[in-house]
């Protein structure tokens, strides 16, 4: 997938997790949406960051490197959401175009991909991004109901500048 196909993905990706995290159309869905776009959108340019150091779709494009941003708001409370935009140009990267990324770099080069993969040349590759998005939500509204809490309330960043 392309730079183009990756942000426009992060973005769609942004709003809809803004409504699943704050439900409605008010001031606080623009405020969640709005504490997530820059870094989903950063972590979504990420992996790409590979093709000038190391190996491209290896490199940064592996399960370990999903992990240390996993880590981050966990141990040092910070890059919230970032993951989100590493895991979602993964996802892209597999079903958006016919090579696949290494996963388990460094362990194994093995390129993994899913069959079905549509090229970004592709005149629907627009419109598989977007349907790819939509069932980005719908996976994240599930985790974040059934499994495991994924928001960050935004009161304890504010109370630490006295708001
Ligand atoms: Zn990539």
């Amino acid at each position: 997938m392309n730079k183009r196909g990756h942000v426009l993905n992060a973005l769609l990706l942004a709003v809809g997790i803004g409504f699943v995290l704050e439900p409605g159309a008010d001031l606080d869905t623009a405020t969640k949406i709005g504490q997530i776009t820059v870094p989903i959108v950063l972590g979504a340019l990420f992996p790409d960051v590979d093709t000038a150091f190391g190996k491209h779709r290896k490199t940064l494009h592996s399960l370990p490197v999903l992990a240390i941003f996993l880590a981050y708001p966990i141990f040092f409370d910070n890059l919230h959401f970032v993951w989100v935009g590493v895991l979602t140009h993964y996802i892209l990267d597999l079903v958006g175009s016919r090579r696949g990324i290494a996963l388990f770099h460094p362990l194994s080069d093995n390129e993994f991909s899913l069959p079905f993969g549509v090229t970004t040349s592709s005149k629907y590759a627009d419109l598989v991004t977007v349907i790819i998005t939509a069932l980005e939500v719908a996976a994240f509204w599930a985790v974040h109901t059934y499994v495991v809490e994924l928001d960050v309330d935004l009161t304890a960043a504010t109370a630490g500048l006295g708001i």
